[in-house]
């Protein structure tokens, strides 16, 4: 294991919030976070944001190739050092947002896993970024906040169901792994983590709905949450003949009059999507 504050000290590092330098220092949680990938010689794994490489020199040692994409140019030299003896890791310095993700992941064949410990500022914009983006990935595994990992996972009539619940599970099968405690990063944060692994779904029933019109109903769904899908729905100008429209919709369906959002499944927003896509004008 690295000594986190003697590298910190030896390349003169002061740590910013503002890009969620928050760095992992329990081996242990690391090799657990490897461990949930289930991270082995066939696979590609790309980190993000590596830090000053704690989790990178346990992935090198499992994974056929490593890279990690690094925004602070300041940890470039530190994790020069760290990662030395690794002929299968590559330390990109970039904006994961604005990275050609295609050409950073061509040429391996075998699955591909994205494997990190998040900056917290950006945690959502970069989960969506990746399950929309056209990489194949077979598993993804982030530390989040622990409420952002609640929310992912929750399932229908729980209380953190939401949105992002409905997107991540459009895309895969989420499954929260384990807590980790403010106490396992230096500097310490002011919330606790949780590890959460998001394996590909193999779509089914995702195949023939229209995304964007799945997702733009999903929006409207969940607005108001406390609201019923005739008052959140019927009232959106491209719903055709409004409250009534969607009772009709809901009656056809099998599902009660009065639902709300955070009781609808998947399977549910998929089948409310395709019957509005006959009865709306989606470009509305
Ligand atoms: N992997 C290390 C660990 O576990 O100790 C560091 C994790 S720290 C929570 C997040 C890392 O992401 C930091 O090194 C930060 O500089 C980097 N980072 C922040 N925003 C980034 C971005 N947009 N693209 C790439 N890296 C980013």
């Amino acid at each position: 294991m690295i000594n986190t504050n003697e590298i910190l000290k030896k390349y003169d590092l002061k740590l910013t919030k503002t890009l969620g330098q928050n760095f992992l220092t329990d081996i242990n949680i690391i090799r657990k976070i490897v461990d949930t990938g289930e991270v082995s010689p066939s696979d590609f794994v790309l980190e993000i944001g590596p830090g000053i490489g704690a989790m990178t020199v346990e992935l090198a040692k499992s994974a056929g190739k490593v890279v990690a994409v690094e925004i602070d140019r300041h940890l470039i030299p530190a994790l020069s050092e760290t990662l030395g003896g690794f002929s299968n890791v590559t330390v990109v310095n970039c904006d994961i947002m604005k990275a050609d993700l295609k050409s950073l992941v061509k040429d391996w064949t075998g699955p591909l896993k994205v494997i990190s410990n998040l900056p917290y500022y950006i945690t959502t914009p970069i989960i969506m970024m990746l399950l929309e983006s056209e990489i194949e990935w077979d598993t993804l595994v982030f530390m989040v906040q622990k409420e952002v990992a609640q929310r992912m996972a929750a399932p229908p009539g729980n209380k953190d169901y939401g949105s992002l619940s409905v997107a991540v599970k459009y895309y895969s099968e989420p499954k929260l792994a384990f807590t980790v405690s403010r106490n396992c990063f230096i500097p310490k944060p002011d919330v606790d983590s949780a590890v959460i692994k998001l394996k590909k779904r193999v779509l089914p029933y995702t195949q023939d709905v229209d995304k964007e019109f799945f997702f733009k109903v999903v929006k409207a769904s969940f607005n108001q949450r406390r609201k019923t899908l005739l008052n959140s729905l019927g009232l959106q100008p491209w719903v055709k003949g409004g409250k009534e429209g969607i009772k009709n919709v809901l009656v056809k369906l099998g599902i009660k009059e009065n639902v709300r959002a955070e009781e609808l499944s998947l399977e549910e927003f998929i089948k409310l999507t395709k019957e509005l896509a006959h009865t709306s004008n989606p470009e509305a």
